[in-house]
């Protein structure tokens, strides 16, 4: 067991009217936000003394090792603080999910969301690999991922490269709204590809950071 060290005080945060400060916990790798919990100065030091994150739980009033129950722990890479010190940033490696209803984040419930723009381009591929995926455990009557699923994959691999030509046509027109669609047409399949492989954007996000 590693024991940490703070380069602050507790008594240096700026605490709620509770006594408490929130803590941010995102993802060590990823930097996925996982949940928010509150910290009393105990909880700050255990979790501080056992490298496992520790919080104050408002609904039971005590302190509350996170995982102790579902064996879900939390081991802490890096604490920081924000600007006016009232908010903890903490980066962790989760074991398991972080969210009591076996999310991996607390945070899966959408509350406002503009049109897909161009902050996360990554966002609408994973969103459409989720459904093919989707389509692939719960087949739906006239859906044409099912029916490439159902013609198996000599038929997807067919479509790959009939799209991947497509590509290559429609890049001689100098107008690029062709192209356009025909890359789209080209990613679909390649991840109903990739769904039947059971390949991930996991994988191959991995694997190309891998070759930087
Ligand atoms: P755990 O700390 O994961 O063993 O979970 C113990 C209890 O803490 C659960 O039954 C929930 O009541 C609560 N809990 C666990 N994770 C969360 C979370 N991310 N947000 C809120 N409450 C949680
Ligand atoms: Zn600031
Ligand atoms: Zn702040
Ligand atoms: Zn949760």
């Amino acid at each position: 067991v590693n024991t940490f060290e703070s380069s602050m005080d507790f008594r240096e945060f700026k605490l709620n009217d509770a006594g408490l400060i929130p803590v941010v916990v995102q993802d060590y790798k990823t930097s996925e936000v996982l949940m928010v919990a509150y910290m009393n100065e105990e909880a700050f030091q255990k979790t501080l003394e056992t490298g496992k994150m520790t919080y104050y739980s408002r609904s039971r009033q005590s302190l509350w090792i996170k995982g102790e129950t579902s064996g879900h722990y939390q081991y802490v890479k890096s604490m920081l603080i924000d600007c006016d010190k009232d908010t903890i940033l903490a980066k962790v490696l989760q074991i398991g999910a972080a969210c009591h209803t076996g999310s991996q984040s607390c945070f899966f419930t959408n509350l406002y969301k503009k049109e897909y723009d161009d902050t996360n381009p990554f966002t609408v591929l994973t969103d459409v690999y989720n459904i093919i995926k989707d389509r692939k455990q719960n087949p739906k009557e006239g859906s044409y991922t099912n029916y490439l699923f159902d013609k198996g994959i000599d038929k997807i691999l067919k479509k790959c490269g009939e799209e991947a030509t497509e590509i290559i046509i429609a890049a001689k027109n100098p107008d690029s709204e062709e192209l356009k669609y025909e890359i789209s047409d080209y990613l679909y399949h390649l991840m109903v590809l990739m769904a039947q492989c059971n390949l991930d954007w996991d994988d191959i996000v991995k694997e190309l950071a891998h070759r930087r």
